[in-house]
C-alpha cells in the first residue's frame, strides 16, 4: 500500500466496520487491519458454547441505516454468537466492506511523523503504512489475560480458552471437564458443557451475581413496539444511561420505599429478566443500604434455584455490592449445580496448587480431566491499545503516558497522540453501556471531528493535557460517587497483576456523555488544539462542558452527584 491513507482503522469488529462506512461517506481513503480471519470482533473470537449477547438484540444492532435495521430479523431476545457473527458478515457484505479490510494482519506499532502530520503504522508483515488518522477500534474485551498456572505445560489433556474457541466447535460428550472461572463467559458455557460432559467440575474463586435471561423468541409486544417506529426506539435507547431501554425509575429511592413494594418491583424485574433489575431504584448504585436490599433479593433467588444449601452459599457473592462487578445474564446457570454430573470447587477454601499430567491438584484434592476450559477473563479496555507500540508527538509511548492508569480526553483522544482516536476507549461510558449504541455515538463524533478538520484545511487535532487531566479527574470522581470502586473487578483493572487501579469507564451514562461531547463540539472543539504544520489554528485548553442535569434523572440524586462534581471542580481550581 504505497499511497498514504487518510484513515487507518485497527480492528474489524462492530466499531471498525462502522468507522469504515463513515469514512467512505466522507470520501476518505481508508483501510482496516484485522488480526482475525473474519469480521465481527468479540463475536468472531468468543465462540464458546452458550455465547450470546446480554443486551436485547432489538437494541444490540446497528441503527445507522433504517433499511438495514428493517431487513434483519433476530431469532431470539438475546441472539446467540453464530447469529451475531452472521449479522456482522451480513453488514460487511451489504456495504461491501471486506475489500477494504486486510485480515490475518496485526498492527504492531504506530509512530507519529511530525513532518507529515500523520502516523507511520507497522504491521506484523513488516510493512509500514502512512496514514493521517489512526482509529483504534480494538475492542474493550479483546485481549485475554496472560493468566497461567503452575505445571500447565505438563498437562496432557486439552486446554481451551473461552475467548479463543476452536472454529469447528468442541465435542465434550462423556468427557471429564474442568472449567476455571465464574464470570460471564463461564456462566454462559457451564450449563451447555454440563449437558454433554461426563462430569463437569467448576473451579470458582469469586462468585458473581447472575440474572436469568428468560431467553426465547422476541415477545410480540416488544417487536410491535419496535416496528411502530424503529427510529424513535433507537433514539430512546441512546438517550439513556446504559444505551438501552431498561425501564428506569429515576424517582424511586429504595431506602424510602416500603419493603412489600420493593419486593413487588424486584420480582417484576426478575420475571422480565436480564439487566432490568439494575434500574429498579435510583439509589442502588450509590447507596450501600439500598444496594444491600437488591443484593439480598438476588441472594435469595440463588438459594431458591440451588437445591444444596452449601453449594448455594458458595455461589452467593459476599465480597462486592450488586452491580459493581458486571452482573451476568444466564440460562439455567444456578440450576446446573443440581445436576449429578456437576460439582463446584471453592478455590478460596481449597486453592489450586498445580496442574498435573492428568488434571489439577488443589490443596486438598486432585482431579483428572480430559479437557480444561479457561474462562479467566480479559485485560480490559487498555490491553489491546497497550499491546501496540504507540509512540506519540513528544516521543512518549502510550504505556508511559498511562503508567498510572489510562488518561484520556472523553475516552476518545490522548494528549500527545494527535490524530489518534479511540472508539469506546477508557474514560468513555463504553463497557457500562450497550456497546453498539456507544460505538455509533463515538464513530459519528470522530467523523464529525475529521470533517471539521477538513473544513478548516487543518492537518491535525490533539487533546490538550489540561482537558485530558480535567476529564480524567471527572471520570475518577464520578466513579468515586458510586459503589463501583468497592469491587475488585476488571472495571478497576484489578484482574491483571500490576495493572494500575483506576475505574476504566465514565459512570455518568451515555446520555450525559453525549451531551458533554456535543457541548464540546458546539464550543468549537473545547479542549483541543487544531493545527496545520507549524500553524496553530485553534487552541483551547479548558474543559467546562458539564451539562445541566437532564430531566430524566432523579433530580435530587443528579443534583447531589453533579453538586459533588461541581464542588470538587471548584476545589481543584477547574472552574
Ligand atoms: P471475567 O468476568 O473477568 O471472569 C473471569 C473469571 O476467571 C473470574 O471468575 C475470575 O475469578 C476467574 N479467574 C481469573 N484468574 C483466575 C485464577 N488465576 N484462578 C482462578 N480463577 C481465576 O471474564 P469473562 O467471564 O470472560 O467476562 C468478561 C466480560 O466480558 C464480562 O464481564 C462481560 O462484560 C463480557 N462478556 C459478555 C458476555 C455477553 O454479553 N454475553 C459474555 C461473556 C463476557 P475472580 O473473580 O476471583 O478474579
Amino acid at each position: 500500500m504505497a499511497e498514504r491513507l487518510d484513515v487507518l482503522i485497527v480492528g474489524a469488529g462492530f466499531s471498525g466496520m462502522y468507522m469504515l462506512v463513515k469514512c467512505r461517506e466522507l470520501g476518505l481513503k481508508s483501510h482496516v487491519f484485522e488480526a482475525g480471519s473474519g469480521v465481527g470482533g468479540t463475536w468472531y473470537w468468543n465462540r464458546y458454547p452458550g455465547a450470546r449477547v446480554d443486551i436485547q438484540s432489538l437494541d444490540y444492532c446497528y441503527g445507522f441505516d433504517e433499511q438495514l435495521e428493517k431487513e434483519w430479523r433476530w431469532s431470539e431476545r438475546y441472539a446467540p454468537q453464530p447469529e451475531l457473527l452472521a449479522y456482522a458478515n451480513h453488514v460487511a457484505d451489504r456495504y461491501d466492506l471486506k475489500k477494504d479490510i486486510s485480515f490475518n494482519t496485526r498492527v504492531t506499532a504506530a509512530d507519529w511523523d511530525a513532518g507529515a502530520d500523520g502516523w507511520n503504522v507497522t504491521l506484523d508483515t513488516g510493512e509500514v503504512i502512512a496514514a493521517r488518522f489512526v482509529v483504534l477500534a480494538t475492542g474493550c474485551l479483546s485481549v485475554p489475560t496472560d493468566v497461567t498456572f503452575p505445571g500447565i505445560e505438563d498437562y496432557k489433556g486439552t486446554i481451551y480458552r473461552t475467548s479463543r474457541w476452536p472454529h469447528d466447535g468442541v465435542d465434550f460428550s462423556g468427557q471429564r471437564v474442568g472449567i476455571i472461572g465464574t464470570g460471564s463467559s463461564a456462566i454462559q458455557s457451564i450449563p451447555i458443557i454440563a449437558e454433554s460432559a461426563g462430569h463437569l467440575t467448576v473451579f470458582q474463586r469469586t462468585p458473581n451475581f447472575s440474572m436469568p435471561a428468560h431467553n426465547g423468541p422476541i415477545p410480540e409486544e416488544d417487536f410491535q413496539e419496535w416496528l411502530k417506529d424503529p427510529r424513535a426506539f433507537r433514539a430512546r435507547s441512546r438517550y439513556t444511561a446504559g444505551g438501552f431501554w431498561n425501564d428506569p425509575r429515576d424517582e424511586a429511592i429504595a431506602i424510602h420505599t416500603p419493603p412489600q413494594e420493593i419486593k413487588a418491583e424486584l420480582e417484576r424485574r426478575w420475571a422480565w429478566g436480564g439487566f432490568r433489575i439494575l434500574n429498579a431504584f435510583a439509589d442502588q448504585a450509590i447507596d450501600p443500604a439500598a444496594n444491600k436490599i437488591i443484593s439480598d433479593f438476588v441472594a435469595a433467588k440463588i438459594r431458591e434455584q440451588v437445591k444444596d444449601p452449601k453449594v448455594a452459599e458458595l455461589l452467593t457473592p459476599k465480597d462486592h455490592p450488586f452491580g459493581t462487578k458486571r452482573p451476568c445474564v444466564d440460562t439455567g446457570y444456578y440450576a446446573t449445580y443440581n445436576r449429578d454430573n456437576v460439582s463446584l470447587v471453592d478455590l478460596r477454601a481449597d486453592p489450586l496448587e498445580t496442574f498435573t499430567a492428568t488434571g489439577i491438584k488443589t490443596k486438598h484434592n486432585s482431579f483428572d480431566f480430559d479437557a480444561v476450559v479457561l474462562a479467566t477473563g480479559f485485560d480490559a479496555m487498555t490491553g489491546a491499545i497497550e499491546r501496540i507500540a504507540i509512540r506519540g508527538r513528544t516521543g512518549e509511548t502510550i504505556q508511559e503516558h498511562w503508567a498510572h492508569g489510562p488518561e484520556t480526553y472523553l475516552g476518545l483522544m490522548v494528549a500527545g497522540f494527535p490524530n489518534m482516536f479511540l472508539i469506546t476507549g477508557p474514560g468513555s461510558p463504553s463497557v457500562l453501556t450497550n456497546m453498539i449504541n456507544s460505538i455509533e455515538q463515538h464513530v459519528d463524533y470522530v467523523t464529525e471531528i475529521i470533517a471539521s478538520l477538513n473544513g478548516r484545511q487543518a492537518g491535525r487535532i490533539e487533546a490538550t493535557r489540561e482537558a485530558e487531566q480535567t476529564w480524567t479527574d471527572l471520570v475518577d470522581q464520578s466513579a468515586a460517587m458510586t459503589l463501583f470502586p468497592q469491587a475488585n473487578s476488571w472495571y478497576m483493572g484489578a484482574n491483571v497483576p500490576g495493572k494500575p487501579r483506576r475505574f476504566l469507564a465514565f459512570t455518568g451514562g451515555l446520555h450525559i456523555y453525549s451531551d458533554i461531547c456535543n457541548a464540546v463540539r458546539d464550543k468549537g472543539w473545547e479542549g483541543f488544539t487544531i493545527a496545520r504544520g507549524d500553524q496553530v489554528l485553534h487552541d483551547s485548553h479548558e474543559f467546562t462542558s458539564l451539562p445541566p442535569p437532564p430531566d430524566n434523572m432523579a433530580p435530587h440524586l443528579m443534583e447531589m452527584a453533579m453538586g459533588r462534581v461541581a464542588k470538587w471542580m471548584q476545589d481543584h481550581g477547574r472552574v
